[in-house]
Formats: C-alpha cells, sequence, structure tokens
C-alpha cells in the first residue's frame, strides 16, 4: 500500500529513525542486498521476494523468534482456534494476581521486543501464537516451555491451503517443546483430544471446568478457557487462591461478546473478534434468540454447522460484506428459518436488526469471518458497531423503554 493508504501507520512511527522507506510494492533488491529479513507473519512461506533473499543469503526471521531468542524469562505459550487471547489474558491476570510479574503480548496485539530489557528471569511471558506466527519459527528456535492448546477447528485454509497443514502449524508447539516442558491441552475439544501424544514433556488434559469458580464473563467456552488458563497457571506454581480469585473477576477483552449499547431495552454486543463459526456459535449459545449481524470477507472455511444454528437458534441474521450473498443463501436454504438478509454494509445490517428487535433482545455482531473487505481490522469493525448502536441512543432517545 502506498503512504496515503499507510498514513495512520507512518504516524505512529513518526519519530524512529528509518532510514530508507519502500512503500507500494517491493523490489527484489531490497531482499537481496541485506542481511536481515523480518518477515511479518501474514506473508506466505512461498513469497518470492522470501525466497529471494534466501538465496542470496539472508537471514529470513520473525519478529517472534527475534524475541523468544533473546527473552530471559519463562514462555507460556497460548494457541488455539479459538479463545487464544481470552485465555492469555485469563493467565496473565493470574499470574500478577500471585504476585507474579507478567507480559503479555504476540498475537494478542501486541509485540515484547521493545520490554526486552525490563524483562527477568524471574518474570513470566504469556505469548498468544497464531497459526502463522508458529508456521514461521523454526525448530532450532527457542520455544515455550510451557504450551496450552484451546482447541483447533479449521481455519485460514486460505493460507494453509489444508486444514492438516493448519493444524500441523498448531502441533508445532507440542512438537518442538523442550522435554522439560509442560504442555496443558483442552481434551474437551475433539480436535486435539488425540494431540497427548505429541506431548514430549508433562502433560495436563483440561477435561472439563468443574474446578472453575463463577465467572463474570459469559458463556461455557469462556469457562473452557478459564480452565485451560488455571491448568497453566497451576503448572507454574500459582496458588489455588489466586486462580480462583483473578477468574472471578476477570473482565474480559473488547470485542469478544463485549456489552457496547444498551438502547430502548436492546443489547448490542461486539463480537468482532468473532472470526470463525466456532466463535459465532459460542456466541449462540449465550444469546439464542438474538439477532446476529454475519459477514465480510471469506477465508474458506465450512460455514455449513454455522448456517445451520443460526437458522434454529437466531431470531435474525443479517448478512453483510463480500460474503453475504453465499451466508444467506445457506441460511435460507435450511429447513426451519429464521429471518434472513442480504445487505451491503455493516450499517445497513444493523438498521434491518435494530427495527425487528424487541426489548430485552440481543443484537450481536458476530461476523464468523476476517474484516478485510470493509474494515482495517476488526477492531475497526467493532469500533464501528459500537458507534452506530450508540447513534441510535439519540435518533431513537423518544421510544419508550
Ligand atoms: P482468539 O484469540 O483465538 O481469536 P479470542 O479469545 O480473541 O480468541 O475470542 C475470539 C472469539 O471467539 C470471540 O468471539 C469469543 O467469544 C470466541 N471464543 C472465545 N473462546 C472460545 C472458545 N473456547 N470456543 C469458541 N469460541 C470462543
Amino acid at each position: 500500500r502506498d503512504a496515503a493508504a499507510l498514513a495512520d501507520s507512518l504516524a505512529e512511527l513518526n519519530d524512529v529513525p528509518i532510514a530508507n522507506w519502500r512503500l507500494a510494492g517491493h523490489r527484489d533488491a531490497d531482499f537481496t542486498a541485506t542481511d536481515l529479513v523480518v518477515v511479518n507473519p501474514a506473508v506466505r512461506p512461498d513469497s518470492r521476494f522470501v525466497a529471494a533473499a534466501r538465496a542470496a543469503g539472508a537471514r529470513v526471521a520473525s519478529e517472534i523468534e527475534l524475541f523468544l531468542d533473546r527473552c530471559p524469562a519463562r514462555v507460556i505459550g497460548v494457541t488455539g482456534s479459538n479463545g487464544k487471547s481470552t485465555t492469555a489474558a485469563m493467565i496473565a491476570a493470574i499470574l500478577t494476581a500471585a504476585g507474579r510479574r507478567a507480559w503479555l503480548g504476540g498475537n494478542i496485539g501486541r509485540s515484547l521486543l521493545g520490554d526486552l530489557s525490563g524483562m527477568a528471569a524471574e518474570d513470566f511471558v504469556v505469548l498468544e501464537l497464531s497459526s502463522f506466527q508458529l508456521d514461521w519459527l523454526p525448530a532450532e528456535s527457542r520455544w515455550p516451555a510451557i504450551a496450552v492448546i484451546t482447541n483447533c477447528t479449521p481455519n485460514h485454509l486460505d493460507w494453509h491451503g489444508t486444514f492438516a497443514a493448519y493444524r500441523h502449524a498448531k502441533q508445532r508447539l507440542l512438537r518442538h517443546q523442550a522435554a522439560e516442558g509442560a504442555a496443558i491441552l483442552n481434551v474437551a475439544d475433539p480436535g486435539v483430544r488425540d494431540w497427548r501424544h505429541l506431548v514430549r514433556g508433562s502433560l495436563l488434559a483440561v477435561a472439563d471446568d468443574r474446578g472453575v469458580p463463577a465467572l463474570r464473563v459469559p458463556g461455557r467456552h469462556n469457562r473452557q478457557n478459564a480452565a485451560c488458563a488455571a491448568a497453566a497457571a497451576g503448572a507454574v506454581g500459582c496458588s489455588a487462591a489466586a486462580i480462583a480469585g483473578a477468574l472471578a473477576t476477570f473482565g474480559g477483552l473488547p470485542h469478544r461478546l463485549q456489552l457496547v449499547a444498551e438502547v430502548a431495552g436492546r443489547r448490542f454486543y461486539n463480537d468482532s473478534m468473532a472470526t470463525t463459526p466456532e466463535s459465532v456459535m459460542a456466541a449462540l449459545d449465550t444469546f439464542a434468540g438474538g439477532w446476529f449481524l454475519v459477514g465480510g470477507y471469506d477465508k474458506g472455511v465450512d460455514y455449513a454447522q454455522m448456517a445451520a444454528r443460526l437458522a434454529r437458534e437466531a431470531q435474525g441474521v443479517a448478512c453483510y460484506g463480500a460474503v453475504r450473498e453465499k451466508l444467506a443463501a445457506l441460511i435460507t436454504r435450511q429447513p426451519r428459518g429464521c429471518g434472513v438478509v442480504s445487505c451491503a454494509t455493516l450499517d445497513d445490517a444493523l438498521a434491518w436488526c435494530w427495527q425487528r428487535a424487541q426489548t430485552g433482545d440481543a443484537i450481536v455482531l458476530s461476523p464468523a469471518c476476517a474484516s478485510y473487505d470493509q474494515f482495517r481490522d476488526y477492531r475497526d469493525r467493532g469500533e464501528k458497531f459500537a458507534a452506530l448502536a450508540r447513534a441510535l441512543i439519540d435518533r431513537d432517545a423518544s421510544i419508550a423503554r
């Protein structure tokens, strides 16, 4: 992208002394006349620029690799198809409650490279790792001593090509872990139940959420996340009291089933982080009978089960964005159908739900898809949804409660 499209990012880098920018495209020479190429994890391994760099003898590394090789603290790596950020944030909250210093970063949105100088050996780093980040991490890198796997279902097939390749990327966290490490596996999830044989160190199998206290965050899925977080924290010596206390007060992360507005008795939930069918089904478990906004950029996953459940359990579904026709057709085809509409934009989708919702109803943005077709990222999408919902407060202040 060019300087105009990247204006916000460039502004953030204003005071960083970067000698030379290359915007609006790549040139082979930039990759061959260099010592080190740091690759964004979203770049595919078969990129011709990466190949050119390697052929010219440059080191190709990812930010996570550079971090792990230098990190003095004990690292807890968290991956899975859903619940990574929530589980990682829960672990960090427990460690803090237990009086340890915890650094939370990685795929959750923050690089920890800049914090290295402040880290000590007795600290903990909780590192959320995406399949792309795991794919880019070479076997000979340092790998997290504690590995947490929340679940595994198909995702990012447009990048990985096959489910097997995606799963393999996730499994690298276990395959390359040092033998003295510990692995926390959520064996309640059928996708990871048979991964036990990959564990080289000690295995902590999380089978249920029975030990988890009452939570502030909604849904059964969050109880599963909490059970994984508790096992990880227990593995590094946190007390049962610290675990229970921190979990009971954990307030959740923004853009994950977050209540953002209440207008005339209708509650608006921003679940913009729900970029998989499974996360939409988790939202359905929590808000059956709600109005759902789904759509965006199609990552090539199978929406059949989600469509069937939306048709049965939602009151209405407004499909928007690039994938709207495909989703609307899938939901309309179901034997028992809720109301369905296909809208070009999120604004139109929200207006459709708003016009139909009654007092007491939930209106949930839980898109199942990536945001790139119409938004900068999931945050942008969630913030626009929240702003649209809040704007209804002014427009419809006259509605009787
Ligand atoms: P990730 O980091 O893996 O994307 P998040 O914790 O950010 O996961 O949650 C993303 C979305 O997935 C949210 O919509 C959330 O409600 C949903 N979710 C969280 N945990 C789970 C889970 N264990 N199973 C299914 N969906 C989940």
